[in-house]
């Protein structure tokens, strides 16, 4: 299981920019155009969520600062979850400041994520980082996470010309990335393509408000056997979690907050 989180890549741009890669991933799968992120939409509160399978104030992550998700209760993070059930997990994204590293390691290893890796600052970067778990981890959970939209978009303006030209660049790098990726229907790896938030819904250079602009995501699922088609309405981040477990047959543990998106699949969709 491939799961990208494209940072801050609105679904409008998709289909204003005519993003052809991310369109034949899709076409390819299931999608949605109209899926949800939580509240507050803020990357280190949708990754958190998306790494835990609960809404921002029960893992308790609810500003821009990444810290280790204490919330209430247990949490069962996905990583963690994917290893009791023998599946190993890495995450690949861009080298955070030196101060940051230890802190982000300590994350990732109370997450359960086996292997972290931090490379460069763009799409490709991480793609390049990630290039031996592509090839050598034939099982469990590789995330990737691409922050060239959100930067362009803090920096320049949701759909500005910068933000044109990064969404152009995350979209090559995911023709790179599907180039070495078996999608074909006997295939058992799947892909998930979903950003964490939108952007420019109240204020042109950010993403933390209740617009539909900064809340509202694309969510792409494809390979593994699964027909193409849409997927239901009401899709959410939250939701994104469980579809890997069922995916990968693994039971989703009872404090996730979503429900999987190929529940109404019919089951020999699903294969391997
Ligand atoms: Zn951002």
């Amino acid at each position: 299981m491939i799961l990208i989180v494209l940072d801050g890549l609105r679904p409008d741009a998709i289909q204003t920019l005519g993003l052809s890669e991310v369109a034949r991933l899709a076409g390819r799968g299931v999608s949605t155009l109209t899926g949800t992120t939580v509240a507050p939409s803020v990357t280190a509160a949708c990754m958190a969520s998306l790494l835990t399978g609960v809404r921002p104030e029960t893992h308790g992550v609810q500003s821009t600062n990444f810290h280790i998700p204490r919330g209430r209760g247990r949490m069962r993070p996905l990583p963690r979850v994917l290893a009791d059930a023998g599946y190993p997990s890495s995450a690949f994204m861009c080298r955070v400041p030196w101060l940051m590293r230890g802190i982000a390691r300590r994350i990732a290893g109370r997450l359960g994520l086996g292997t972290t890796g931090f490379h460069g600052t763009h799409a490709n970067d991480v793609l390049a980082g990630a290039a031996l778990a592509l090839r050598a981890q034939r099982r469990g959970l590789i995330v990737l996470h691409w922050p060239d939209c959100d930067d362009a978009g803090h920096d320049h303006g949701w759909m500005s010309e910068p933000y044109h030209r990064a969404a152009y660049g995350l979209d090559a790098a995911l023709g790179r990335l599907l180039a070495g990726v078996d999608l074909s229907p006997t295939s058992d790896t799947m892909v998930v393509a979903v950003a964490d938030h939108g952007g420019g819904g109240t204020v042109p250079t950010d993403h933390d408000s209740a617009h539909p602009l900064d809340r509202t995501i694309p969510i792409v699922i494809a390979g593994g056997g699964i027909e193409p088609g849409a997927l239901r309405d009401g899709a959410h981040l939250l939701d994104v979690p469980p579809t890997v477990l069922r995916a990968l047959d693994v039971p989703v543990p009872a404090s996730y907050e979503g429900r999987p998106l190929l529940d109404e699949l019919e089951p020999s969709a699903l294969a391997g």
